[in-house]
């Protein structure tokens, strides 16, 4: 089997040469244990973010995959079946499930439809697609008629929060960071986004994409962008804090200045989550948005890189945010 594994702690943006590929011996099953050949593998944000903390030098690099389950010691887990695990960047793995923090073992739905990607599994119908339902269902609890901001706005999660507004009767604005993005979320069916990188001024272009301010604010990026869209909540708004992608690579500390006259006087509320609140609504969930991809209400967009050996530079592509679509390792 081979795993990539972190060779040296990132310092700011990661490098390729702060992975190392290693070949590994598989142990024997236990019980309760499956071998996992994994098919795809997702590149995420939260791979960077919680290095530091997560991961020490020469541990395999933390991530989840889609899987077919080659070998079983566990009847929750047949010969066969397809799962979502977390195992980190390996072909192949022997596993309980229980390797990270945010994510656990998961069947595949047995009856998938043959004609939707598997990979979706890890992508709009999978952890980024949840975590932009229960961010709008569970934080924000949005209305029709609301008026949503969603930032990263073209990314994994930010296109599932546009349509899903969409789908629900808000009023949705985006901001994205090149021309290409942003023409697609107006395809998506986004009310108004703009470049963040060609603004001069982020309060003016938020203020000319709703004149009316925010009921709700699906934050993803952090520093500067939190503060200004503070700035525009209208009365009683809510902020679900979802990520902060702007300060991951930060070699400092970054503190974003806090208007806490903003939210005092205008009673905003701001509460963070992490997907992984509500795994008893998972598979209902992942049921509902799979309906509304069916029905086409939902469009899914991926950015599949072919080769395992491609982890590194793949990983850096998304972080860079350069491609178009969920960012996804056919291994
Ligand atoms: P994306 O697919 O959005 O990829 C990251 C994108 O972030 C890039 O494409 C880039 O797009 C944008 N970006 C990169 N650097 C910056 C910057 N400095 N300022 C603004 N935007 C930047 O990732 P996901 O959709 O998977 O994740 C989006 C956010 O959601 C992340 O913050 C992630 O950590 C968080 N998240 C949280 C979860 C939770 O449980 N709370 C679960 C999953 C994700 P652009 O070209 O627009 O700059």
């Amino acid at each position: 089997a081979k795993v990539w594994t972190l060779r040296k702690h990132f310092v700011g943006f990661p490098k390729e040469s702060d992975f190392e590929l290693k070949e590994e011996t598989l142990p024997e099953l236990q019980n309760g244990e499956v071998l996992l050949e994994t098919i795809f593998l997702s590149l995420d944000p939260y791979m960077r973010a919680v290095s530091p903390t997560l991961m020490k030098e020469g541990d395999v690099q933390i991530g989840a995959q889609v899987a077919k389950v080659l070998q079983s010691r566990n009847p929750a887990f047949p010969v066969g079946c397809n799962v979502v695990a977390p195992c980190g960047w390996r072909t192949h793995s022997v596993t309980s499930g229980k390797e990270i923090f945010v994510l656990y073992m998961s069947r595949v739905i047995p009856d998938w439809p043959e004609d939707v990607p598997l990979s979706l599994a890890v992508g709009a119908l999978g952890m980024p697609g949840l975590t932009a339902l229960y961010g709008l269902e569970e934080i924000l609890q949005v209305k029709p008629g609301e008026i949503v901001l969603v930032s990263a706005a073209a990314g994994a999660v930010g296109t599932m929060v546009g349509q899903i507004c969409k789908i629900k009767g808000c009023k949705v604005v985006g901001s994205a960071g090149s021309e290409e993005k942003v023409a697609y979320l107006k395809e998506l069916g986004f009310d108004s986004v703009f470049n963040y990188k060609t603004i001069t001024s982020l309060d003016e272009a938020l203020k000319q994409a709703s004149p009316e301010g925010y009921d709700c604010y699906f934050e993803n990026v952090g520093g500067a962008f939190f503060t200004a869209a503070l700035n525009q909540m209208r009365p009683r708004g809510r902020i679900a804090v979802c990520g902060a992608i702007s300060l991951y690579n930060a070699t400092t500390p970054q503190m974003c200045p806090f208007p806490h006259m903003t939210m005092l006087l205008k009673n905003i509320r701001i509460e963070g989550f992490l997907v992984n609140q509500w795994p008893e609504k998972d598979e209902a969930s992942i049921r509902r948005l799979l309906t509304w991809l069916k029905e086409g209400k939902l469009k899914a967009k991926e950015n599949v890189t072919v080769g395992f050996e491609k982890m590194p530079a793949a990983f850096i592509q998304m972080l860079k945010g350069t491609e178009l679509g969920k960012a996804v390792v056919k291994v």
